[in-house]
């Protein structure tokens, strides 16, 4: 099959690729790479390149490349039992096994797992939810969602709408009018540097509260927020941001969705991020890390003081008419079990928190100084560095310059997948939970060596 040599041109021909820039795809100016296999935080392409990959995919390959236990228990179960669905009260054992499983690990006081497919679509579940609730509750005015600006929570109508980043707006006509968004807890670019990290959640609380002021606490249903900003710009929040948050949306009766897409299973170094920050949200997203991305399978937790309301919804307008048919997969629910098996098995989550911070310690140390370098930031395997024009005065680069790209590109050259994140001139690295302290040292060496190349 690899032998085609048609690939290349069936790929032009034929193929829409996802967050690609159409005409220079079309003009021959986007690079074509085939992948055609991975072990471990390594990927190979048809032409033999083996690359380190730093951002496990689209920060999803928590466990690795490669991982035969993972691909045994996809195929055994597409031998048994390929499909069935789980509408009125059916299931597999794979996706009874799951669920469990994911209650086991999740905060106490979450009750259910709703499946889908991807992060948006269980972002778009948690939107329905959170108005079937308050509509069974009697208060059909609240509504609206408060997202924030940089928040990555997908690409869908409503979840486009929720992501605060304009690419994802763009000629779309989003943000749809249900959505506001507030500021995001972006310390590196406070509004003022003389701010201090409690004066600046401060302000953040102030935004929050006079938007929901602006709106009426009787129109908003829902805040929405990633642990940590991912696709924004890997953003971990100053300290005190989530308790001071939580407190504002408590007194405003506003629920809490925890997007724990990157964070869930285990990136922060604990197994979710609501954890790591003792967030207590009314529903968790879960995707990527469920299954490693080795099947697609999402879910929504729904907490026990939602789900009763849900409950009592159907004694009243009969069963939620909210199904997917590819809900709890079968095949993504193996993959899912025998993916949390792994981590487990491996420790893969300590090994996340630890070697996380060595890679932040280690990229600090390599690339800290450098006149262009603003800030290196991180928390557990997340790490991020941004670049900017002037150190002191924090001034961006021109845009047309695009220096995360040409970083990312020096970087690839060497072997190395960082990620330009598609806002600011940012470097972000987000790689499997098995990568070692060397590997850890070759991405840090390797990202000096970029650095040093395009800015001298
Ligand atoms: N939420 C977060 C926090 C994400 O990072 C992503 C994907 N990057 C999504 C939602 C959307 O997930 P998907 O691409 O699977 O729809």
């Amino acid at each position: 099959m690899l032998k085609n040599d048609m690939l290349e041109q069936w790929d032009r021909e034929n193929f829409f690729h996802p967050s690609t820039h159409l005409a220079e795809f079309a003009r021959g100016n986007v690079p074509q790479r085939i992948i055609t296999g991975g072990t471990n935080c390594h990927i190979e392409d048809r032409d033999g390149n083996k690359l380190l990959d730093a951002f496990a995919g689209l920060y999803c390959v928590n466990v690795g490349y490669g991982r035969q236990d993972i691909a045994e228990a996809i195929a055994v179960q597409a031998k048994e039992l390929a499909y069935y669905h789980s509408y009125v009260g059916h299931g597999t054992e794979a996706s009874i096994t799951l669920a469990k499983m994911i209650m086991n690990r999740a905060p106490a006081h979450m009750s259910k797992v709703y499946f889908g497919m991807s992060g948006s679509d269980a972002n778009e579940t948690n939107i329905k939810l959170v108005w079937y609730y308050n509509n069974i509750l009697g208060r059909p005015e609240k509504k609206k969602i408060i997202s924030r600006w940089r928040g990555y929570h997908g690409s869908g109508l409503m979840t486009g709408s929720l992501t605060g980043l304009e690419l994802f707006h763009n000629k779309f006509d989003l943000p749809l009018s249900q959505v506001v968004h507030t500021e995001a807890p972006y310390y590196f670019r406070r509004p003022d540097l003389a701010m201090s990290e409690a004066d600046f959640v401060a302000h953040c609380v102030a935004k929050l509260e006079e938007l929901i002021e602006e709106q009426g606490a009787d129109t908003i249903a829902a805040f929405i927020g990633e642990p940590v900003l991912g696709t924004g710009g890997i953003v971990p929040p100053p300290a005190g941001y989530w308790d001071a948050i939580q407190k504002v949306l408590e007194k405003n009766d506003i629920l809490l969705i925890a997007d724990e897409v990157v964070t869930g299973f285990g990136r922060l170094g604990t197994m979710f991020g609501s954890e790591h920050y003792g967030l207590k949200p009314d529903l968790i997203t879960i995707a990527k890390g469920l299954t490693s991305a080795y099947a697609p399978l999402s879910g929504s937790i729904v907490s026990e003081k939602m789900w009763k309301v849900l409950e009592q919804g159907t004694d009243e307008n009969g069963p939620i008419g909210h199904g997917w048919t590819y809900s709890a997969h079968p095949v993504g629910a193996a993959a899912g079990v025998a993916n949390l098996k792994l981590i487990d098995e491996l420790n893969l989550v300590q090994n996340a928190g630890e070697i996380g911070a060595y890679l932040n310690k280690v990229m600090a140390e390599a690339v800290g100084s450098h006149a262009h370098v603003g800030d290196v930031r991180g928390e557990g395997m997340l790490c991020a560095v941004e670049f900017v024009k002037d150190r002191d005065s924090r001034t961006f680069f021109d845009g047309a310059d695009k220096v995360g790209p040409q970083l990312s590109a020096a970087l690839l050259e060497q072997g190395v997948i960082a990620r330009a994140m598609p806002q600011g001139d940012i470097l972000g690295f987000a790689p499997p939970f098995c990568l070692t302290r060397e590997e850890a040292d070759e991405v840090a060496d390797k990202t000096a060596i970029a650095v040093k190349k395009v800015l001298g």
